[in-house]
Protein backbone atom coordinates (compact mmCIF):
# COMPACT_ATOMS: atom_id res chain seq x y z
CA UNK A 1 0.00 0.00 0.00
CA UNK A 2 2.65 2.04 0.94
CA UNK A 3 4.54 2.12 -1.79
CA UNK A 4 1.27 2.44 -4.42
CA UNK A 5 0.64 5.71 -2.61
CA UNK A 6 4.11 6.83 -3.11
CA UNK A 7 3.80 5.74 -6.72
CA UNK A 8 0.33 8.24 -6.88
CA UNK A 9 2.29 10.71 -5.43
CA UNK A 10 5.18 11.11 -7.90
CA UNK A 11 2.53 11.17 -10.45
CA UNK A 12 1.32 14.74 -9.32
CA UNK A 13 3.27 16.96 -11.44
CA UNK A 14 1.09 19.74 -12.19
CA UNK A 15 0.05 19.90 -8.28
CA UNK A 16 -0.75 23.45 -6.77
CA UNK A 17 -3.51 23.44 -5.25
CA UNK A 18 -7.35 22.39 -5.68
CA UNK A 19 -9.43 25.70 -7.00
CA UNK A 20 -12.17 23.72 -4.50
CA UNK A 21 -12.89 24.62 -1.03
CA UNK A 22 -9.97 23.85 1.32
CA UNK A 23 -11.03 20.53 4.13
CA UNK A 24 -12.98 21.55 6.98
CA UNK A 25 -15.14 19.79 9.37
CA UNK A 26 -17.76 22.82 8.62
CA UNK A 27 -18.35 22.80 4.42
CA UNK A 28 -21.36 24.33 4.41
CA UNK A 29 -23.96 23.10 1.59
CA UNK A 30 -22.84 26.25 -0.41
CA UNK A 31 -18.79 24.36 -0.28
CA UNK A 32 -20.65 20.74 -1.34
CA UNK A 33 -22.52 22.04 -4.29
CA UNK A 34 -20.24 24.60 -5.44
CA UNK A 35 -17.86 21.55 -5.40
CA UNK A 36 -20.09 19.04 -7.21
CA UNK A 37 -20.92 22.06 -10.06
CA UNK A 38 -17.07 22.09 -10.56
CA UNK A 39 -16.75 19.23 -10.61
CA UNK A 40 -20.04 18.24 -13.23
CA UNK A 41 -18.28 20.94 -15.05
CA UNK A 42 -14.57 20.13 -15.34
CA UNK A 43 -15.21 16.45 -15.82
CA UNK A 44 -18.02 16.64 -18.56
CA UNK A 45 -15.78 19.35 -20.41
CA UNK A 46 -12.66 16.87 -20.39
CA UNK A 47 -14.16 14.09 -21.72
CA UNK A 48 -15.99 16.38 -24.22
CA UNK A 49 -12.67 17.71 -25.18
CA UNK A 50 -10.90 14.55 -25.47
CA UNK A 51 -14.07 12.11 -26.99
CA UNK A 52 -12.04 11.84 -30.20
CA UNK A 53 -9.53 10.49 -28.62
CA UNK A 54 -11.32 7.44 -27.65
CA UNK A 55 -13.91 6.76 -29.72
CA UNK A 56 -16.02 7.76 -32.90
CA UNK A 57 -19.37 7.68 -30.98
CA UNK A 58 -21.47 10.58 -30.08
CA UNK A 59 -21.07 11.79 -26.71
CA UNK A 60 -23.84 13.00 -24.73
CA UNK A 61 -23.70 14.34 -21.32
CA UNK A 62 -25.69 12.20 -18.90
CA UNK A 63 -28.07 13.85 -16.64
CA UNK A 64 -27.52 14.50 -12.89
CA UNK A 65 -29.94 13.47 -10.14
CA UNK A 66 -29.52 13.74 -6.36
CA UNK A 67 -31.83 12.46 -3.91
CA UNK A 68 -31.66 13.20 -0.36
CA UNK A 69 -30.88 11.04 2.81
CA UNK A 70 -33.88 8.14 3.04
CA UNK A 71 -34.73 8.70 -0.29
CA UNK A 72 -33.94 7.13 -3.80
CA UNK A 73 -33.58 6.98 -7.35
CA UNK A 74 -35.84 4.94 -10.14
CA UNK A 75 -33.60 2.98 -12.28
CA UNK A 76 -34.53 1.10 -14.85
CA UNK A 77 -37.55 0.38 -12.31
CA UNK A 78 -35.62 -0.13 -9.87
CA UNK A 79 -35.51 2.15 -6.91
CA UNK A 80 -31.84 2.95 -5.63
CA UNK A 81 -30.21 4.21 -2.79
CA UNK A 82 -26.56 3.48 -3.65
CA UNK A 83 -24.64 6.69 -2.63
CA UNK A 84 -23.43 7.17 -6.27
CA UNK A 85 -24.41 5.54 -9.64
CA UNK A 86 -24.79 5.36 -12.99
CA UNK A 87 -27.81 4.39 -14.69
CA UNK A 88 -27.31 3.07 -17.96
CA UNK A 89 -30.97 2.17 -19.08
CA UNK A 90 -31.93 6.48 -18.64
CA UNK A 91 -28.29 7.09 -18.87
CA UNK A 92 -28.16 9.25 -15.67
CA UNK A 93 -25.86 10.03 -12.96
CA UNK A 94 -27.09 9.61 -9.64
CA UNK A 95 -26.05 10.51 -5.72
CA UNK A 96 -26.91 10.77 -2.55
CA UNK A 97 -26.18 14.48 -1.69
CA UNK A 98 -25.99 13.63 2.29
CA UNK A 99 -23.54 10.95 1.37
CA UNK A 100 -21.24 13.13 -0.80
CA UNK A 101 -21.24 16.41 1.79
CA UNK A 102 -20.45 13.87 4.55
CA UNK A 103 -17.48 12.95 2.25
CA UNK A 104 -16.61 16.67 1.54
CA UNK A 105 -16.67 17.64 5.19
CA UNK A 106 -13.73 14.67 5.67
CA UNK A 107 -12.46 15.51 2.04
CA UNK A 108 -13.37 17.61 -0.56
CA UNK A 109 -11.64 16.14 -3.04
CA UNK A 110 -13.86 12.93 -2.49
CA UNK A 111 -16.95 15.02 -4.55
CA UNK A 112 -14.48 15.14 -7.45
CA UNK A 113 -13.45 11.06 -7.38
CA UNK A 114 -16.92 9.80 -6.74
CA UNK A 115 -18.47 11.85 -9.57
CA UNK A 116 -15.62 11.35 -12.22
CA UNK A 117 -15.77 7.14 -11.68
CA UNK A 118 -19.50 7.87 -12.15
CA UNK A 119 -19.04 9.96 -14.96
CA UNK A 120 -16.39 6.69 -16.15
CA UNK A 121 -19.27 4.65 -16.30
CA UNK A 122 -21.25 6.65 -18.44
CA UNK A 123 -18.16 7.30 -20.67
CA UNK A 124 -17.92 2.77 -20.59
CA UNK A 125 -21.28 3.18 -21.60
CA UNK A 126 -21.40 5.79 -24.42
CA UNK A 127 -18.03 4.08 -25.73
CA UNK A 128 -19.03 0.88 -25.69
CA UNK A 129 -16.09 -0.11 -23.47
CA UNK A 130 -15.65 -3.42 -22.52
CA UNK A 131 -13.15 -4.52 -19.44
CA UNK A 132 -13.15 -7.50 -17.35
CA UNK A 133 -12.99 -5.01 -14.78
CA UNK A 134 -16.04 -2.18 -15.29
CA UNK A 135 -15.11 -1.04 -11.56
CA UNK A 136 -11.34 -1.07 -11.98
CA UNK A 137 -11.85 0.99 -15.34
CA UNK A 138 -14.05 3.55 -14.00
CA UNK A 139 -10.95 4.19 -11.36
CA UNK A 140 -8.73 4.58 -14.42
CA UNK A 141 -11.23 6.64 -16.27
CA UNK A 142 -11.78 9.18 -13.13
CA UNK A 143 -8.29 9.81 -12.91
CA UNK A 144 -7.82 10.79 -16.62
CA UNK A 145 -10.66 13.29 -16.22
CA UNK A 146 -9.30 14.60 -13.06
CA UNK A 147 -5.33 14.89 -14.52
CA UNK A 148 -6.66 15.24 -17.47
CA UNK A 149 -8.31 18.65 -16.52
CA UNK A 150 -5.29 19.55 -14.70
CA UNK A 151 -3.20 19.28 -17.82
CA UNK A 152 -5.57 21.58 -19.57
CA UNK A 153 -5.39 23.98 -17.00
CA UNK A 154 -9.10 23.79 -15.92
CA UNK A 155 -8.51 21.93 -12.29
CA UNK A 156 -5.56 22.18 -10.20
CA UNK A 157 -5.13 20.17 -7.14
CA UNK A 158 -2.03 19.93 -5.08
CA UNK A 159 -0.68 16.41 -2.99
CA UNK A 160 -2.48 16.63 -0.40
CA UNK A 161 -5.41 16.36 -2.47
CA UNK A 162 -4.29 13.56 -3.98
CA UNK A 163 -3.84 11.43 -0.46
CA UNK A 164 -7.39 12.24 -0.06
CA UNK A 165 -8.55 10.81 -2.95
CA UNK A 166 -6.50 7.80 -2.18
CA UNK A 167 -8.13 7.43 1.10
CA UNK A 168 -11.57 7.37 -0.49
CA UNK A 169 -10.30 4.69 -2.90
CA UNK A 170 -9.37 2.69 0.14
CA UNK A 171 -12.43 3.50 2.22
CA UNK A 172 -14.59 2.54 -0.61
CA UNK A 173 -12.88 -0.52 -1.71
CA UNK A 174 -13.58 -4.33 -1.31
CA UNK A 175 -11.94 -6.16 1.56
CA UNK A 176 -10.82 -8.50 -0.79
CA UNK A 177 -8.96 -7.89 -4.27
CA UNK A 178 -11.44 -8.07 -7.60
CA UNK A 179 -13.52 -11.11 -8.28
CA UNK A 180 -16.35 -10.31 -10.56
CA UNK A 181 -17.69 -7.71 -12.76
CA UNK A 182 -19.02 -5.81 -10.04
CA UNK A 183 -16.53 -5.77 -7.51
CA UNK A 184 -14.55 -2.78 -7.09
CA UNK A 185 -11.75 -4.53 -6.50
CA UNK A 186 -9.29 -3.89 -3.05
CA UNK A 187 -7.46 -0.42 -1.89
CA UNK A 188 -4.54 -1.92 -3.57
CA UNK A 189 -6.25 -2.57 -6.80
CA UNK A 190 -8.51 0.80 -7.06
CA UNK A 191 -5.59 3.01 -6.06
CA UNK A 192 -3.33 1.41 -8.81
CA UNK A 193 -6.23 1.94 -11.32
CA UNK A 194 -6.29 4.95 -10.81
CA UNK A 195 -2.68 5.57 -10.82
CA UNK A 196 -2.79 3.82 -14.14
CA UNK A 197 -5.10 6.69 -15.43
CA UNK A 198 -3.12 9.21 -13.80
CA UNK A 199 0.44 8.39 -15.44
CA UNK A 200 -1.19 7.82 -18.52
CA UNK A 201 -2.38 11.48 -18.98
CA UNK A 202 1.29 13.11 -17.36
CA UNK A 203 2.99 10.56 -20.29
CA UNK A 204 0.82 12.21 -22.57
CA UNK A 205 -1.20 8.83 -23.81
CA UNK A 206 -4.73 10.45 -22.49
CA UNK A 207 -7.31 7.72 -22.26
CA UNK A 208 -5.02 5.18 -23.82
CA UNK A 209 -4.13 3.66 -20.68
CA UNK A 210 -7.22 2.36 -19.46
CA UNK A 211 -8.15 0.74 -22.29
ZN1 LIG B 1 -18.51 2.13 -10.16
Amino acid sequence: MRSLLSILAMTVVLATSLTAAPATASATAADVNGDIRVAMSVVPGYWTQHWRELSTRAVRHPQVYYFRQGGSLVCDRQRVTISAFYCPGQHYIGYNWDVLARGHAQAPPSVYLILAHEWGHAVQAMAGLRSGAPELQADCLAAVALYGAARDGRLRFNQANVNQMAQVLTQYADRTPWTSARSHGSAAQRISAFTRGANSVQRGYGVRGCL
